[in-house]
């Protein structure tokens, strides 16, 4: 009589060769705002063909470096350090910053190719005079930062202004102001095959030789200049240049000295600096005549800190200065600017040939970007595709900008995705979006239209299953696009959270 052996053998899948193969893998890095996408491509050998978009965090993201660190060391161990393709989208810490933090990781990798939009190509004279009125712009706002900081007893309003003005700043520029643009270029230079490859909207699909069954469409940035600065709708429309009224009148109020003192001297003021006594002095008691009645005057009407006021008065009196108010303007040059960048993104539609299906990834792309595509036309074989054929092919959608209002269009946007098998992943976490007071971030109604339109199957960076290594998102899969889904929780010492999901698609 013959022993059982004392193992069992776990049964083996009951025929391998059913299960659909995916046509890609992604895997999404959850850090919440900020984007870092992984695509590996089968190839014809088995081997893979790997794509990676983006690589950032945003700054507002506690121990962000910490956890981009992670995500880079998690790409070397899966990759080997070997990437094909690196896409830049944009240029926005929140996309490039791992470049930069972690580029004692990135040195060790080896990178075929970068590609960007036409607006980052600095031989492009568009994208010069892109450039110029930024880089105005963005002297402007850190001269209206400096500005607001130094003045003491702001109005509340005031007070917001200074400190949203910050966080646009510091989320846009990196806290050291040039760190982006150094970033992007540490991206750029990680590969040996100079200069990148800059692409066009509408310009031929672009092919990969290992890759024969896809075909991938460049959507933006657009030329147009009105739709790269298009915002939300055209009647909301402000010029980004700086001949733009914000940046004009800005401009004009900051013409002013930095005397060697560290005070301000302002060159458009009715009197001598001799004559006055500046406000903020007063109520910091540094001014001699702030002891008079004149400073008690000044003190009671105009710091914003008395709470003496007659009975049907505010306590805040602060609202009868006017003397910065003119600083609030900032805040609305400072978002121009930060969506004009995300207008930079570049756009790609990846189409696989046999089934037409399309995934699509458009950056950080608003509304002018998107509303710029349906012009495009490309002659394909006997036939034309156009924008709106790829919007009814696409299956799979990286939702752009963390899901903002202003980044997803309803008619030119959700209601051309008629697939029945869409599936969406927004890379966003709510909480880190409230401290930069982007409260609409990711915006309900959005979420609302992308469940509806994917039914249910939208994978966010903040999902609370994603923390848990054996957590499942609440739709059933496979289901639509989607063959499987795995994750990876955080290491424990960068707090709850994923920290990467990924997706078999078809
Ligand atoms: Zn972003």
């Amino acid at each position: 009589m013959s022993r059982r052996p004392a193992t069992r053998r776990t049964p083996r899948p009951a025929s391998p060769a059913a299960a659909p193969k995916p046509a890609v893998t992604v895997r999404h890095y959850c850090q919440g705002i900020g984007d870092c996408h992984l695509l590996s491509f089968p190839k014809a050998d088995g081997s893979l063909f790997r794509m990676l978009i983006d690589c950032g965090i945003h700054t507002s993201v506690k121990g962000g470096p910490a956890l981009i660190g992670d995500i880079v060391a998690d790409i070397k161990a899966e990759t080997g350090g070997k990437i094909d393709v690196l896409v830049v989208t944009h240029e926005h810490w929140d996309h490039v910053s791992g470049f930069l933090t972690s580029d004692d990781l990135f040195k060790d990798f080896s990178v075929g190719e970068v590609w960007m939009g036409w607006t980052e190509n600095p031989v492009d004279l568009e994208a010069i005079e892109l450039d110029k009125s930024r880089a105005q712009a963005l002297r402007v706002l850190q001269g209206a930062s400096r500005r607001l900081d130094a003045e003491r007893g702001l109005s509340p309003h005031l007070s917001g202004v200074r400190d949203g003005l910050q966080s646009v700043l510091g989320f846009q520029f990196g806290a050291k102001g040039e760190r982006v643009r150094a970033a992007r270029d540490a991206a750029i230079k990680l590969s040996a095959k100079q200069p990148p490859a800059y692409f066009e909207p509408g310009a031929a699909p672009l092919s990969i030789a290992a890759l024969p069954n896809l075909r991938i469409y460049v959507l933006g940035p657009p030329r147009d200049k009105a739709a790269l600065r298009l915002e939300e709708r055209t009647s909301e429309m402000y010029p980004l240049g700086p001949g733009g009224p914000f940046a004009r009148a800005l401009s004009a109020g900051l013409a002013v000295n930095e005397t060697g003192d560290g005070t301000w001297l302002d060159e458009l003021s009715p009197f001598e600096r001799s004559v006055g006594t500046e406000l903020s002095a007063v109520l910091s008691g540094s001014a001699s005549d702030t002891q008079g009645d004149i400073g008690a005057f000044v003190w009671k009407h105009y710091s914003g800190q008395v709470a003496e006021a007659r009975p049907e008065e505010d306590p805040d009196q602060s609202w009868r200065r006017i003397d910065a108010d003119w600083l609030g303007i900032a805040a609305d040059l400072a978002m121009q600017l930060d969506r004009g960048v995300n207008n930079t993104s570049l756009v790609l539609a990846f189409e696989f040939i046999d089934t037409g299906r399309v995934f699509l990834f458009p950056g950080d792309a608003q509304i002018g970007n998107w509303l710029s595509w349906k012009d495009l036309k490309w002659p394909v074989g006997q036939g034309t595709v156009t924008a709106a054929d790829l919007m009814a092919g696409t299956v799979y959608l990286k939702v752009a900008h963390h899901g903002s209002h202003n980044a997803t269009p309803q008619r030119q946007g959700l209601e051309l995705m008629t697939n029945a098998d869409l599936s969406a992943f927004i890379p966003t976490n709510e909480h880190d979006a409230g401290k930069v007071r982007w409260r609409e971030m990711p915006y309900d109604a959005i979420l609302t239209a992308l469940a509806d339109r994917t039914n249910g199957r939208v994978i966010r960076a903040d999902d609370a299953w994603l923390a848990n290594k054996n957590g499942k998102p609440a739709f059933a899969s496979p289901s639509g696009s989607i063959l499987a889904v795995r994750n990876a929780p955080r290491d424990a010492s960068r707090g709850p959270g994923g920290l990467w999901v990924e997706v078999d698609l078809a």
